[in-house]
């Protein structure tokens, strides 16, 4: 039986639902068994490939290049899940929403930090191309399924694994959602 061409991908979260994902312990080696993993921060492959079956996303979209990089995404992964609630609302990535214009998460950010740290030069206007505001995932592309928590546990994670690498569809169990 062909191995399901699997893949993580971090966009703007803080590595914590990646962090759960490893506390899938030794049933990590049962995954390893039935997929290959093609893309993820836990490799070093430098390119998303075509093809992939299934992906999870940690993470909101907070600069441009979340923005087409989750695009791209979209269009050569059969399979996506919003992985954590930084993917499914914007949860802590969104709060810099919270200041308006990205101009202001920047200076309060970057411009403050450098005046304390006496780096009066310090061009922050480099550090990203922000988008205007911080959007979910669901926002830009359409997602197939939501797997909340902050992060999810790696319960949670194993059961949504378990399913769809069994061609099944999981039950809403009022933490996992399929879209449509
Ligand atoms: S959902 Fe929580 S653990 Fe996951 S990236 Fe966001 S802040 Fe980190």
């Amino acid at each position: 039986m062909d191995k399901i061409r699997f893949a993580t991908v971090w966009l703007a979260g803080c590595s914590g639902c990646h962090m759960s994902f490893l506390d899938l312990d030794e049933w990590l080696i049962t995954l390893s068994e039935k997929i290959e993993l093609v893309y993820s921060p836990f490799v070093d492959t430098k390119e998303y490939p075509d093809d992939v079956d299934l992906c999870l996303i940690e993470g909101a979209v907070a600069n441009e290049e979340n923005y087409h990089f989750l695009k791209e995404i979209r269009k050569k992964t059969k399979t996506l899940v919003s992985f954590g609630d930084c993917a499914l609302n914007g949860n802590v990535t969104a709060l810099r929403n919270l200041h308006g214009k990205p101009e202001k998460a920047l200076e309060l950010s970057y411009k403050q930090l450098a005046t304390l740290n006496n780096i009066p030069d310090f061009n922050y206007k480099s550090v990203a191309r922000l988008i205007d505001k911080v959007k979910p995932l669901h926002e830009v592309v359409k997602i197939d399924y939501f797997l909340p928590g902050c992060p999810p546990d790696a319960e949670k994670i194993k059961y949504l694994l378990e399913k769809l690498l069994s061609g099944e569809v999981p039950e809403l169990q009022g933490n996992y959602l399929k879209n449509g």
